[in-house]
């Protein structure tokens, strides 16, 4: 056979977008996103899940968390509060070795994960379902009519794309979509919310680990002498991944601007401090790490930026006292873990059999009418958000978002029977 000649090809002037119709547009494609989008599919309906990553995933596997949080309630006999995707990724990593159930720190119950094997889950739960996925696309404009959203415009590597929907999304972590709309959206009035770049080690020697008392003499050392090494973040800690001589090292704190020039310099910044952590490792624990490799810098792990103006504002006093909304779609029984010192984490733990709900009212953009949040742009107070935002509430915020644009058929979101929705959504209330 021959050499294959190449042909010219030119683009043309007045190339026009890809035009897509669908009943859900979902941005962004991590832990809410994803639980959104799947359950929605498996509804019947036409979804579109839109990201502006190159895979699928969000955080979940990008950023090296490799933990469940907001699973499981507090005591000795820890239940499961979210189902939907939650169950069913718990049944089948369990079932191929990929998952282990943990005590955690502070008297929690978690879920250590490999994040490859969630990554190749979710993307085929997704393909499985019937959802449609366009990976590296960026909003850039949003057309809207009086109270509601038309199309979303996004561009991508390989050209614009327009989504036209009946119902909208915003997965994005940092209310994004509605950002790019031109609709309310909140930042933390005066606490700065600090992210992290997590990162995984390779070759430590678990052995020396163990006899050196194992990552609790780690964290006891960190305290002691973290500032020495130009490290601030004293509540910082290392975890061994099970069965492998890997550990995912979670030591930094850093700032999550929410500019161009601001985020990119964060992901240098993050990999820096990063190999100062290590560097602390090595020098502190040379017969643990002294023949590791950083093997991965993480994406950049962001907690809490900017979320959507709401029709309800969760609050800390609601996540204290337990209220039950009645129009609640999440629950959670995880701490108040507020990132908002360099050096420390402002936890507030629960006592056995407390929950705390997150009503729908708090997925429902104020502004317009076929606008819905999902995850950590939920509208809720720093310290409230700084519990629901794990990834267990945010799968069944996700199931909830789903179920609500179904029911709403192309109404306003606002105006969904929440008797209606908590049929839906019992299980993830507790309803028998
Ligand atoms: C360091 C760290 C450790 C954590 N540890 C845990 C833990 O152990 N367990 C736990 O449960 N939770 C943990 N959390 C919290 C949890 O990981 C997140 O709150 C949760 O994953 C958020 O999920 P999400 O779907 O709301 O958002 P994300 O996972 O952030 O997903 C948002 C998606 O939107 C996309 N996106 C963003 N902006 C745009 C845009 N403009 N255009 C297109 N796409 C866009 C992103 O690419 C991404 O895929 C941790 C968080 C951090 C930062």
């Amino acid at each position: 056979m021959g050499v294959d000649n190449a042909v010219i090809v030119r683009r043309r002037r007045t190339a026009a977008p890809l035009v897509v119709d669908c009943d859900l547009c979902v941005v962004g494609s991590g832990a809410a996103g994803s639980s959104t989008a799947i359950e929605a599919a498996r509804l019947g309906r036409r979804v579109m899940l839109v990201d502006g990553a190159p895979t699928v995933g969000g955080q979940a596997t990008g950023a090296i968390i490799d933990t469940f949080c907001g699973f499981y309630s507090n005591g000795p006999r820890p239940e499961l509060l979210t189902f939907g995707i939650a169950e069913e990724i718990v049944r089948d990593l369990t079932a191929s070795g990929a998952m282990a159930r943990i005590e955690g720190r502070r008297n929690t119950i978690i879920l250590y994960y490999r994040h490859t094997a969630l990554q190749r889950w979710i993307e085929d739960a997704l393909a499985d379902a019937g959802v449609e996925t366009i990976t590296g696309a960026l909003p850039t404009a949003i057309d809207r009519e009086g109270t509601r959203l038309r199309a979303l415009r996004a561009t991508t590597r390989y050209g614009e794309v327009v989504v036209r929907a009946t119902t909208y999304v915003d997965a994005t972590g940092d209310a994004a979509l509605a950002w790019t709309a031109g609709l309310a959206v909140q930042e933390p009035a005066t606490e700065t919310v600090y992210g992290s770049q997590n990162g995984i080690v390779r070759g430590i020697d678990v052995a020396a680990l163990a006899a050196a008392g194992g990552p609790e003499a780690i964290r006891r050392r960190v305290v002691e002498k973290a500032h020495a090494y130009g490290l601030e973040r004293r509540d910082a800690f290392v975890y061994v991944l099970p069965d492998s001589d890997q550990a995912l090292v979670n030591m930094t704190h850093l700032r999550t601007p929410l500019d161009p020039l601001g985020a990119s310099r964060m992901v240098i910044d993050g990999h820096r401090r990063l190999d100062r952590a290590f560097a602390f490792l090595q020098a502190e624990f040379p017969q643990i790490f002294g023949a590791a490799v950083i093997d991965r810098y993480g994406l950049p792990g962001i907690r809490q930026t900017r979320w959507i103006k709401g029709r309800y504002q969760l609050s800390v006093d609601d996540v204290r006292a337990g209220t039950r909304f009645p129009d609640a779609v999440a629950r959670c029984a995880w701490g108040i873990e507020l990132h908002n010192r360099e050096d420390e984490v402002h936890w507030e733990g629960f006592g056995d059999g407390h929950v705390h709900y997150v009503p729908y009212r708090s997925l429902v953009h104020a502004e317009v009418d076929n606008l819905l949040a999902a995850g950590r742009c939920i509208d809720a107070d720093v310290l409230a958000l700084s519990s629901v935002r794990v990834m267990g509430p945010c799968i069944a915020m996700g199931v909830a978002a789903a179920h609500a644009a179904d029911l709403a058929g192309g109404g306003a979101l606002a105006d969904v029977d929440p008797e209606a929705l908590r049929r839906r959504v019992g299980r993830n209330l507790g309803d028998a």
